[in-house]
């Protein structure tokens, strides 16, 4: 399985252009996560990984904020009939937008195991209510976040109680931004139980956590906008 990652504040080069947010492709399903914040940068970076457009079937999007959905619109209009996953936090006006793009609208508050191996956690509540994405995988559940708003520790016991296994992977934002070293700390050392492949922290996780991360050797993923994890 490969999953490239589109849109990050940080870059592998200066081929592709880093800006905040985030985004990653999932090639096996055809399904991009998240649109990063705009659709023209989104796009060159998926040029500089020869990820053709018209391999976008579905689209999931984590959660309402603007660093996650900036090129969503422009997507659905170029792409009609493209599936969208969102859940019922996402303003009235922004759906309605989707809806003339002529994309099919699907809200997932549930849990749900929505397409093939791929599952969302439902709607999380946090600050901001988010779903995470969870696809199976035969070494085990690999979770992708937007900004684990209602918590990473949340989202990853969310994944293990659905799926019944150890996570193997979790990839994305872990908005660890505005926590004390202690309280970043142990959160590494929970996921560390949880999870038995790797743990690939960026976008909001903050330099100093994704730092403190690096103590887990072999298990830290250090990942960019241009890494390809093939699992
Ligand atoms: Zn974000
Ligand atoms: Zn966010």
């Amino acid at each position: 399985m490969k999953i490239s990652i589109l849109f990050d504040n940080r870059s592998t080069s200066h081929e592709f252009i880093s800006m905040w947010g985030f985004s990653c492709f999932i090639h096996e399903h055809n399904l991009l996560f998240d649109t990063g914040s705009s659709y023209k940068i989104l796009k060159h970076n998926m040029q500089k990984l020869s990820i053709n457009e018209k391999n976008i079937k579905h689209l999931f999007l984590s959660h309402f904020h603007w660093d996650h959905i900036g090129g969503a619109i422009e997507i659905c209009l170029e792409k009609s009939e493209l599936e969208v996953f969102i859940i019922s936090s996402f303003s009235k006006r922004f759906v309605e937008s989707l809806k003339s793009a002529r994309c099919k609208v699907k809200v997932m508050d549930e849990a749900s195991n929505f397409h093939k191996c791929c599952i969302s956690t439902g709607m999380m509540k946090g600050v901001v209510p988010e779903q995470g994405l969870v696809v199976l995988h035969d070494k085990g559940p690999i979770l992708i976040t937007g900004c684990a708003h209602p918590g990473i520790v949340n989202m990853a016991q969310k994944t293990i109680s659905l799926s019944g296994r150890k996570l193997f992977g979790i990839i994305g934002g872990f908005h660890l931004l505005f926590l004390s070293l202690d309280e970043i700390l142990n959160i590494v050392y929970l996921l560390d139980e949880m999870v038995e492949g790797f743990i690939a922290p960026c976008h909001c996780t903050g330099d100093e956590a994704i730092n403190l991360f690096r103590r887990l050797k072999d298990k830290f993923l250090e990942i960019k906008c241009g890494t390809e994890i093939i699992v």
